[in-house]
């Protein structure tokens, strides 16, 4: 074929090379960007496509030999310039369906796509080893932060088993409590730093499923109804006494889920709900739930929520503390035993956290039977507290300023913090009047004003413009 009938084509200006050939290897057309790429001008037509990819057509006596796939896959195979240079190409060579013994070969360079993924792999690489150094960095200093922390508790503990007169008693609780913090944030920074280096275990047991709830609700409940908040928890009787899981870190997620429902909850109730979903052989699927009805998440944060070191909102640690690390570690932990975590939230309606674990179910413990009258025989309904209602309230009638049910609760919380300022325990106090103020959030501006000045005059720590508006506010219910 002629160089000067095939101008017409459309593929002449076409970005991919394309040559055509026949059986014997004649390159017959050859587009402009397959001349330019090649390094040859209008002589590419008198050469063979041995020339061009030798390691795949070779000549014979007997013609041109080939094991190449002819087709439309694509082969990553080594083109040779009119110099003897060589690149890489992606190409597809076929036989032409409309001219007998006629070949097209459509390639594209890939010289550039392979240098950069070969850089990307090399940039990911790097970015892997500077990750391992500075876990095995992290896991270090926590490892060593945990000795002198551990050193202060012993030490203070037994202070405070000596100890008998108040003032010196008040600072020892306080650094007792600043150790327990510390190590918190330490077993979490850890638990990340392992997480995160891939080298995690999980120690699956047998253990009584029942009593490790009991042991969560022991390490919650006083902070929850010292809030005044109720407290419900429920496993469905189709879970056996038994099952083997890591008891360690299903509790570790609860707690932490618990722990943020009872952070972010100032009035209204907090429930935990334990079913079976699903039994494949010796294996049960179990779904928690943990609902509150505090400030709850906005759409839009919903998605940060479990990466790391992700707080909702920056100002959200100077009032509640904590790392970030809570809700990923869960989401990872949970990964590891083969579940999913996932979170319904709306701003000022509360928020539903949910997670899904297998675990394991020994033979000889089967499911809890229902009882004959038709109750489930070990179903555990706790309600904690004198408020306990049944149904869902609708929150927001709860806060409308007004509502005999926004009083009581205003009346309840108001005399918490009272009893916490002649204590003098600030920092309850604070926690109390922040429930104040969301009780109060769509009163009247005389009210609101009030409520300011009570927050300012805790703040300061100021007794008696404390009683002066907490007098004044008392009016107003
Ligand atoms: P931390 O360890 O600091 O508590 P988490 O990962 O547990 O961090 O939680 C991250 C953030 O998610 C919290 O700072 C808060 O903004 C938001 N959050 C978590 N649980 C709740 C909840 N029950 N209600 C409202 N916000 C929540």
């Amino acid at each position: 074929m002629e160089q000067n009938k095939t101008q017409a084509f459309p593929v002449e200006d076409a970005l991919e090379m394309i040559l055509m050939f026949d059986g014997m290897g004649k390159i017959s057309y050859a587009n402009s960007m397959a001349r330019m790429k090649l390094g040859y001008g209008r002589d590419l037509c008198q050469k063979n496509i041995c020339d061009i990819f030798p390691n795949e057509f070779k000549m014979s006596e007997e013609g041109l030999e080939t094991e190449y796939p002819f087709g439309y896959a694509q082969q990553n195979i080594i083109a040779y310039r009119k110099n003897l240079t060589c690149f890489p190409v992606e190409a597809r060579i076929m036989s032409s369906e409309v001219v007998l013994d006629m070949y097209i070969c459509m390639a594209n360079d890939i010289l550039e796509k392979q240098y950069l993924s070969k850089e990307i792999e090399k940039v990911r690489q790097e970015a892997q080893e500077a990750m391992k150094v500075k876990s095995e960095f992290v896991a270090n200093v926590t490892h060593e932060l945990r000795t002198p922390v551990n050193g202060i508790l012993g030490n203070v503990r037994e202070l405070l088993e000596t100890v008998t007169d108040e003032p010196t008693l008040k600072p020892l609780r306080l650094i007792e409590r600043c150790c327990g913090d510390m190590n918190k944030i330490i077993n979490n920074i850890l638990d990340f730093s392992k997480l995160e280096a891939g080298k995690f275990v999980l120690e699956p047991r047998k253990f009584n499923f029942r009593n490790m709830l009991d042991y969560v609700k022991s390490n919650h409940i006083n902070k929850i109804t010292e809030k005044g908040l109720e407290f419900f928890m429920t496993v469905s009787p189709q879970i056996p006494e038994h099952i083997v899981a890591d008891e360690l870190r299903i509790v570790q997620i609860l707690n932490n889920l618990l722990s943020n429902a009872q952070k972010f909850t100032s009035f209204g109730k907090i429930t935990v709900e334990v079913v079976k979903t699903a039994r494949v052989n010796d294996r049960i699927e179990l779904f928690f739930i943990v609902k509150d009805s505090g400030v709850g998440i906005d759409k839009a944060d919903k998605d940060k929520l479990f990466q790391s070191f992700s707080q909702v909102d920056a100002s959200i640690s100077r009032k509640y503390g904590g790392t970030g690390l809570g809700l990923n570690i869960c989401k990872q932990l949970v990964e590891l035993m083969g579940g999913k975590i996932e979170v319904e939230s709306e701003a000022n309606k509360g928020s539903t956290f949910s997670f899904s674990i297998w675990a394991g179910v020994c033979g000889e413990d089967e499911e809890i039977p229902v009882s004959e009258d038709g109750n489930k025989a070990s179903s555990m309904i706790v309600s904690l507290t004198d408020m306990a209602k049944d149904g869902e309230e609708d929150q927001k009638d709860i806060r409308t300023y007004g509502t005999p049910e926004n009083k009581e609760n205003l009346k309840k919380v108001l005399s918490k913090l009272i009893l916490c300022v002649e204590m003098e325990n600030w920092e309850k106090a604070e926690m109390f009047m922040e429930t104040v103020r969301q009780l109060t959030e769509e009163a009247p501006h005389e009210v609101k004003r009030v409520v300011l000045k009570l927050k300012m005059a805790i703040q300061k720590e100021n007794y008696e413009k404390i009683t002066t508006e907490f007098e004044e506010l008392n009016q107003f219910l």
